[in-house]
């Protein structure tokens, strides 16, 4: 058995003991009297689930360190150095490259990533193949699901349909999706009935990346929604991004987001690669690009936010850390009283948990025994200070730990 003592935790008052068994949480009491084999003193500081990244591409990740530079400084030609990169990648590489981000996201308490590959013409396989290698080297320690990921579209990348097929075949965990990204309204729900289609057949879930721009014309969320519910797949969707239902007139965005819940799908507000992609060609007031993320969860909606990209063509930051991420979604959708902190915490903990349908989620006695011991008393300093996390546990075992240490120098 394994102790944490004297946690603060979220939603009870007080100090409490949390006692793990194997790999579950054996108890929640206020003093656990039993010997362990571990002890850890939490003095006060906030115990919480581990964190959850739903959104994740490390197929590209750390690119930024090896790519030749964006001499024009624009969006084409950041895709133009992923193909280039692209074409030349092996299963191996990427796991390497990739590794030391997780190696980051874990010491930053997250182990639950949804891992998204690259599925096109030029890259063929090879992106899931990487990432399944990576699943394969973090195997019991973090939990990892693989997208199959359509980036360059389905109907305007002919044979992508049939890429997309044979990586479900090897292995991978989630259908992923790209719908406004297609030429027409007509490919892009065309799009979006393929995925279905492979998602049943396989029996998988599907996450989205869903109009992700400031374009009020992009609206496949709508259709998306539609086909959710005509399918019986409540609960089983995740639509990232979706930019344009921030651009939408009132009325269409309250009719779209009354269905949106309706149909159970999770929305992954990732604000940090929005911030830097979206309103670009706006002058003065630039738009944020970000979805509604308050009306969203006004109407009943699950609500996550996720890291997306770390060192890529696309973003030169991120340090695979959700307090981080949560910390910019709390600003971006102007997150701040009391309650709105602890909502941006669900959003990087439990809400993100329930878009991955992760079971045993969470601090009750029966759960799995992922934690984070973050060197702050509570949600709010937490999100203030982003301070090391003390003690990260997946699955009973105490995978990283961080201390804080600085040496003032006074006169
Ligand atoms: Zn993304």
């Amino acid at each position: 058995m394994r102790i944490i003592r004297n946690a603060a935790l979220r939603g009870r008052e007080g100090r409490w003991d949390v006692a793990i068994e194997e790999e579950r949480i054996a108890a929640v009491e206020t003093k656990v009297d039993a010997a362990a084999e571990l002890e850890l003193d939490a003095e006060g500081r906030l115990l919480v689930p581990a964190f959850v990244n739903a959104h994740m591409h490390f197929d590209k990740c750390m690119l930024g360190d090896v790519m030749r530079p964006n001499e024009s400084q624009t969006l084409p030609e950041a895709i133009q150095i992923t193909w280039d990169h692209k074409r030349n990648y092996t299963p191996e590489e990427i796991a390497d490259r990739a590794a030391p981000v997780v190696e980051l996201g874990i010491v930053h308490g997250t182990t639950a990533f949804r891992a998204f590959a690259d599925v096109d013409t030029i890259g063929g396989t090879v992106p899931v193949q990487g990432l399944l290698e990576l699943r394969k080297r973090f195997e019991g320690q973090v939990l990892m699901e693989v997208v199959a990921f359509p980036q360059e579209g389905i109907v305007r990348d002919p044979g992508c349909a049939e890429l997309l097929s044979e990586c479900m075949d090897l292995g991978a965990d989630v259908v992923g999706g790209l719908p406004w990204y297609e030429r027409t309204d007509r490919d892009m729900w065309e799009h979006i009935d393929i995925c279905f289609e492979l998602a049943i057949r396989t029996g998988k879930d599907i996450h989205m990346l869903v109009d992700d721009t400031d374009d009020p014309n992009s609206r496949s969320l709508e259709y998306l929604a539609v086909k959710t519910l005509e399918e019986g797949y409540e609960g089983r969707v995740t639509a990232s991004h979706c930019g344009a239902l921030g651009a939408y007139d009132h009325t269409y965005a309250e009719k779209v987001m009354t269905m949106v819940a309706e149909a159970g799908i999770s929305v992954s507000s990732n604000t940090q690669i929005s911030l830097v992609m979206d309103g670009r060609n706006d002058r003065g007031l630039v738009r944020r690009g970000t979805t509604r993320v308050k009306e969203l969860l006004a109407a009943g909606v699950n609500v996550l936010s996720a890291q997306d990209d770390v060192n890529d063509p696309y973003y030169p930051f991120g340090k695979s850390d959700q307090l981080e991420v949560g910390q910019y979604t709390a600003h971006v959708a102007q997150l701040t009283y009391p309650s709105e902190l602890e909502t941006v915490f669900d959003m990087i903990t439990v809400n993100a948990a329930r878009a991955m349908r992760i079971d045993g989620y969470g601090i009750e006695p029966g759960n799995r025994a992922d934690l984070v011991l973050i060197e702050a008393p509570s949600v709010r300093e937490a999100l203030r200070l982003i301070p090391p996390r003390r003690a990260v546990f997946h699955r009973g075992d105490l995978v990283a730990e961080s201390f804080l240490e600085s040496r003032r120098h006074p006169r």
